[in-house]
């Protein structure tokens, strides 16, 4: 249950971001999740997001930024064009590193029902938002004893 996002956070991110849109949302989650499982500062955090260019999928990029403290004035996030959905975060202090990527199913799932206007992706997002963190992603990670997940 701990990666769920409160009423509160999602409406300060949707802020930030413009609107509120299930690929904010996966951003969201999957930035929340490094920063735990890393126990790392924004500072100490560094996001690398593979994912095409261009929205919708750059919406992931902000939730990633919104959540994990990793901004581009930071410089401690970059963007690199691939194909699916996936983001490794490393610490630049000590070794430590998570990648979670995007479950083909959930990319085949936001392609076959593409959400209707505004208030349709605000309408996913929110149900996105409300499942669990292994529903979405697979992920993969060393903690702070270097221990393989
Ligand atoms: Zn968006």
């Amino acid at each position: 249950m701990d990666d769920m996002l409160t009423p509160t956070v999602l409406k300060q991110a949707a802020a930030f971001h413009g609107h509120l849109g299930p690929w904010l949302v996966l951003g969201l989650k999957a930035g929340a999740y490094a920063r735990r499982k890393l126990a790392a500062s924004p500072f100490e955090l560094r996001a690398r997001v593979f994912c095409p260019a261009g929205t919708p999928y750059t919406c992931f990029v902000d939730g990633v930024q919104f959540s994990s403290g990793c901004t581009m004035g930071k410089g401690n996030i970059s963007h690199h064009r691939a194909a699916g959905c996936r983001v490794e975060f490393t610490r630049r202090d000590r070794p430590g590193r998570v990648r979670l990527a995007l479950r083909p199913e959930v990319w085949t799932e936001l392609h076959a029902r593409p959400s209707r206007g505004m208030a349709g992706a605000a309408r996913l997002g929110r149900e996105f938002a409300g499942r669990r963190l292994a529903e979405l992603f697979t992920t993969e990670g060393r903690g702070r004893k270097g221990v393989r997940e």
